[in-house]
């Protein structure tokens, strides 16, 4: 079912790995001719063009954005037990991850009455973004909020899209997760229209305020994508998150059955999503081939899984021995790894690029989908390179507080004015001497 590439005996260089190796194309620069006009029109008209876009595109005109409270309540109230305990169990592992992420201020005396101090501050008001297209994603909301509030955000909003099927409210297991986490303000919005509302903020059909956003964090499909890329400057923005990858690095040691499993797992996502196996053994190639058409068979998302596992964004990649195994994971970096090998932790420590680990037999994505405490917002499309997850760290700004006595700048006087002459700024060094 995945299309072979054997790359015995001759791994190409990391820059032509980077160019070859199968990977999904989302062409959000496409969609963002379509997705601005949507954008100035919610800056001009607001809410009222906000339900326009819902009506087209969600099929479905809520009564107002803001959920009203009693509804988040009920959602709550009416969750299946097992669900909300796995929802609570989420949670409470995330929170115990995230709180050891938690940043301290620091001075440094960088000479006798000279002073800089990194001071850490959240981000004041954050819209979080949980998708609601395809699949419905309440552990999105859990992996957003969490840092938020750990980093100390005050002011915090979920959006999802309105579903024809509940009346025009997101789904309620969005809701249920929103009050578990002890968010108050839930807008029913999606797509490219949320990240408008959000940075623009508006008056909703009942006239309560709805508060533009300083930062606009989660996952989304293109049109959330391309939203995030035009409004860029006006909020800030976590990533752009593509569609999901799985790699898997294994050799002859792994479990077909599992290997398939969690290629599929991924794929279950979305018909863009990227599944790909890079081994040693062309044994468990074949295995894993015959694994996934047994239990592709089986799965709720036939077609779609079925889509992303033959698209040319997924495939097997057969290398010589592990040393390029490593090779070619690092020239991916995937948004989600799994280390299937023998001495999985050793092969794991030699991964540099990667937006998470999952070493050995039993630490399947999934778990870190919902379970592992780790967050599961990660850097897609080859960002791994360069970007990390959302975490504590994604809220915060660290703003440098510098503090000098009169003696303390007398001392690199000198040295200002030598550099503000060498940069034709003469005036920077006059701020300087004007003081003595
Ligand atoms: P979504 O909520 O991102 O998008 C749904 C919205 O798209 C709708 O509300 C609608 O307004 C808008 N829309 C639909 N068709 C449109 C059109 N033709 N023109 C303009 N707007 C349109 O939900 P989704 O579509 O299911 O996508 C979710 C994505 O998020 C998937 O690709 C999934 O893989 C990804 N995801 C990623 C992570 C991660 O951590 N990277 C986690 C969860 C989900």
């Amino acid at each position: 079912m995945l299309t072979r590439t054997d790359l015995r005996g001759r791994v190409p260089s990391t820059a032509t790995l980077r160019a070859t190796l199968p990977r999904a194309e989302m062409d959000v620069e496409h969609v963002l001719h379509r997705v601005r006009p949507v954008i100035e029109d919610i800056r001009d008209r607001g809410v009222d063009a906000v339900l326009d876009y819902t009506d087209k595109f969600d099929g479905v005109r809520p009564e107002r954005v803001r959920v009203p409270a009693a509804e988040v309540n009920r959602a709550l109230d009416e969750l299946d037990p097992a669900v909300r305990a796995a929802l609570e169990e989420s949670i409470a592992r995330a929170r115990r991850v995230h709180a050891d992420q938690q940043r301290t201020d620091s001075t440094t005396q960088v000479v006798p009455g000279g002073t800089v101090t990194e001071r850490w501050v959240p981000v004041e008001r954050v819209g979080l973004y949980a998708p609601g297209g395809l699949a419905v994603y309440p552990s999105s909301v859990v992996m957003n909020v969490v840092p938020a509030q750990t980093a100390g955000v005050e002011s915090l909003v979920v959006c999802s899209p309105p579903q024809a099927e509940f009346g025009g409210l997101p789904h309620p297991t969005i809701l249920a997760a929103a009050q578990l986490l002890g968010v108050e303000e839930v807008w029913a919005v999606g797509g490219a229209q949320a990240v408008a509302l959000l940075a623009y903020g508006g008056r909703d059909t009942d006239d309560g305020e709805l508060l533009p956003a300083d930062m606009v964090t989660g996952p989304g499909n293109v049109y959330v994508t391309a939203a995030k890329r035009h409004l860029r400057s006006l909020i800030g923005i976590d990533s752009e998150a593509g569609p999901t990858e799985i790699a898997v690095l294994a050799d002859g040691t792994a479990d077909a059955v599992h290997v398939a499993a969690d290629l599929i797992s991924q794929a279950e996502h979305d018909t863009l999503a990227a599944s790909v196996l890079v081994t040693t053994s062309p044994e468990l190639a074949d295995a894993v081939d015959a694994e996934l058409e047994r239990q592709v068979g089986r799965t709720k998302h036939v077609e779609r899984i079925r889509t992303a596992l033959t698209g040319q964004q997924s495939g097997c990649i057969l290398v010589s021995d592990i040393d390029d195994g490593v090779r070619v994971v690092n020239a991916y970096a995937a948004e989600h790894l799994e280390i299937q090998t023998a001495d999985a932790d050793a092969v794991a420590a030699r991964v540099r690029n990667a937006g998470a680990i999952f070493v050995g037999p039993h630490a399947p994505v999934s778990l870190g989908d919902y379970c592992a405490g780790s967050n599961h917002v990660l850097p897609t499309g080859g960002c791994a390179r360069h970007s990390s997850g959302l975490s504590v760290q994604s809220f915060l700004r660290g703003i440098h507080v510098i503090s000098y006595t009169e003696q303390a700048l007398r001392e690199v006087a000198d040295q200002v004015v030598a550099l503000a002459d060498a940069e034709d700024l003469p005036a920077h060094g006059q701020a300087v001497t004007a003081r003595f």
